[in-house]
Parts: C-alpha cells; sequence; structure tokens
C-alpha cells in the first residue's frame, strides 16, 4: 500500500482527491495539510465520513510525523514551489496539480530531485480527455498552422493563462517548427492592448473567466475557407482523478521531474 498525504486537502481538487485516495484499494491516505480548517477531519471534507485524520498545519511537520510514500499537492501558485522543495527535502516524492511553476522553477526542482532521489511529477491537467487534446492539437498544427486558444474556467482560478493553454502553446509551436511549416503573418494592430490575447510561443491565448465553467479549452485552426476547432470540457473535477491516481502509483518510476501526464499514459 502506497502512503499518500494531502497538501489542500480542504481545498475543491484536494477533497476529491481524499476521496479517490480513500476509495482505491492500493493506496491508503496517511493525512492532510492546509492553512484553514485545520483539526477537521479530512474524510468529513471529502465528503466520504470521518477518516480519524485531521486536517494539519505545515507540511514538514506533517511528513516527518506520518512519513508519506507520496504527496499530492493541489495548493496556490504562490505555495507549489516552496511545497515541493520541502518534499525534495524530505525525499518524499510529490505529484504537483497545482498550476503556476514557472519553466525555471521546473528545471530547479528537476536539479534538486535528481541530487535527493526523489521524483517529482507535474500534469498541467491530469484530465486524459485534455492530453488527448494536446496530442490532437499537435497532429493539426504542421498541416493548419494558424492556431489561437480559447480557455475557459470558474472564476476563482487564480492563475491566467492556465498552465493547460501554455502547454498547448507549447505543443503547437514545437510541432510546427518540427514540420518547417510557414504560419500565416498577424497584420493586426490592437487598438486595445491585449484584444488579441496574450502570446505564447506567438500563439495568441484568450483566457475567460466566469463563474459555471469548471474546465475547458478549445483550439481554433483556421485554413483557406475552412476551419477546425477541437474542444474539450472538464465538467466535473472527478475527470482529473484517474490521471492523479495513475500518476500517484507511477510517480517513483522516473527518477528527477517529469512533466506532462503523456508520460505515463
Ligand atoms: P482551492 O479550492 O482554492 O484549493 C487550494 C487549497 O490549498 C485551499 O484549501 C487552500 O486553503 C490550500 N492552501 C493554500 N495555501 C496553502 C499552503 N501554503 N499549504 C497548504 N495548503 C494551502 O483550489 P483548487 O480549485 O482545488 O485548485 C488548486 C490548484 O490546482 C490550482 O492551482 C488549480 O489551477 C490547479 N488545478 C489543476 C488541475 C490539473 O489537472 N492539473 C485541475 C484543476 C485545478 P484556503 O482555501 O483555506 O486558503
Amino acid at each position: 500500500m502506497l502512503k499518500v498525504l494531502v497538501n489542500g486537502a480542504d481545498g475543491r481538487m484536494g477533497s476529491q482527491v481524499v476521496k479517490a485516495v480513500h476509495e482505491d484499494t492500493e493506496l491508503e491516505i496517511v493525512g492532510g495539510v492546509s492553512i484553514t480548517h485545520i483539526g477537521e477531519d479530512i474524510g468529513e471534507l471529502a465528503g466520504v465520513g470521518k477518516l480519524g485524520m485531521v486536517v494539519r498545519e505545515g507540511l514538514g511537520v506533517a511528513l516527518d510525523e506520518l512519513k508519506p510514500d507520496v504527496v499530492v499537492d493541489f495548493t496556490i501558485p504562490a505555495a507549489v514551489f516552496e511545497n515541493a522543495k520541502v518534499c525534495i527535502e524530505h525525499h518524499v516524492n510529490i505529484v504537483i496539480g497545482t498550476t503556476g511553476l514557472t519553466a525555471a522553477q521546473r528545471d530547479e526542482l528537476g536539479v534538486l530531485a535528481v541530487k535527493n532521489g526523489t521524483s517529482v511529477f507535474i500534469a498541467p491537467n491530469f484530465s486524459i480527455g485534455a492530453v488527448l487534446m494536446m496530442k490532437v492539437a499537435a497532429e493539426i498544427a504542421p498541416y493548419l498552422p494558424d492556431a489561437e486558444i480559447i480557455e475557459l474556467h470558474h472564476n476563482n482560478k487564480l492563475d491566467a493563462p492556465s498552465g493547460t493553454a501554455i502547454m498547448t502553446a507549447n505543443t503547437i509551436q514545437q510541432a510546427i517548427a518540427a514540420a518547417e511549416t510557414e504560419k500565416s503573418p498577424d497584420r493586426t494592430r490592437e487598438s486595445l492592448e491585449g484584444a488579441r490575447g496574450a502570446k505564447v510561443d506567438g500563439i495568441p491565448i484568450h483566457s475567460v473567466r466566469l463563474p459555471g465553467y469548471v474546465a475547458h479549452q478549445e483550439v481554433l485552426f483556421g485554413g483557406y475557407g475552412e476551419y477546425l476547432t477541437i474542444r474539450h470540457d472538464s465538467v466535473d473535477r472527478k475527470s482529473f482523478m484517474p490521471g492523479v491516481i495513475l500518476s500517484v502509483k507511477k510517480v517513483s518510476s522516473r527518477p528527477g521531474l517529469t512533466f506532462g501526464l503523456e508520460y505515463y499514459l
């Protein structure tokens, strides 16, 4: 049985992870950490009834006392880098769902993980459908290289653009470069800053934040007299759980840092 600790256990994603780990026969939930709801039962917060484990404060102390094999982090962009460093220093593998880590921070974590003999796994998106959307986008891009991304999320999401949108743009650009395809020139001049979105690898990303949405993304490809749109919708946070559980079980198989669920599929 792999022992799992959830950081951000009282959050929207963290509480789903507590439930998913509790229901998996090969995993054992050993505790949860957060900054509020301290002392409350993590099972009750996750809607699975009392588990006899309360939300704790302080990741380092929890790692010393509970000795998990894997930490799953769904916290906030401002905290995730430090959380990952604490896990690596404690020689505990970590699965990160929290978005907002920069490429430089990922590189630093990768170096630390190798030095400490631990595994760090980061997925901008744990949903199988979203990973397939990126794979399909990379296949389309060499033939229709003019692309834009619209990502739509709930209005409590702290970062914009989403990690998935950034990763999709990177993937599309790599596919275009590998195929040596030419994009059409964009001659638009913005009369209002931001009107053409934020560009990642030259690909405009438009971020929508509205109540009611969960996590959605459209990738639009334009051609001569035709266009092709692919769209993915996560309508429930449980769509992320098969990917999270898979990652918890596989994280130790790849030492150092791994970025993207496709490495485990
Ligand atoms: P959320 O509901 O706000 O949950 C975050 C939780 O972390 C909250 O309970 C928060 O406590 C707690 N927290 C804040 N700082 C902390 C710290 N330093 N140590 C421990 N816990 C801390 O947010 P969410 O919707 O679950 O999303 C969490 C993250 O996952 C976001 O970055 C989101 O973009 C990302 N996400 C990723 C995926 C994916 O597939 N990779 C999918 C969905 C979401 P308080 O609320 O009490 O402050």
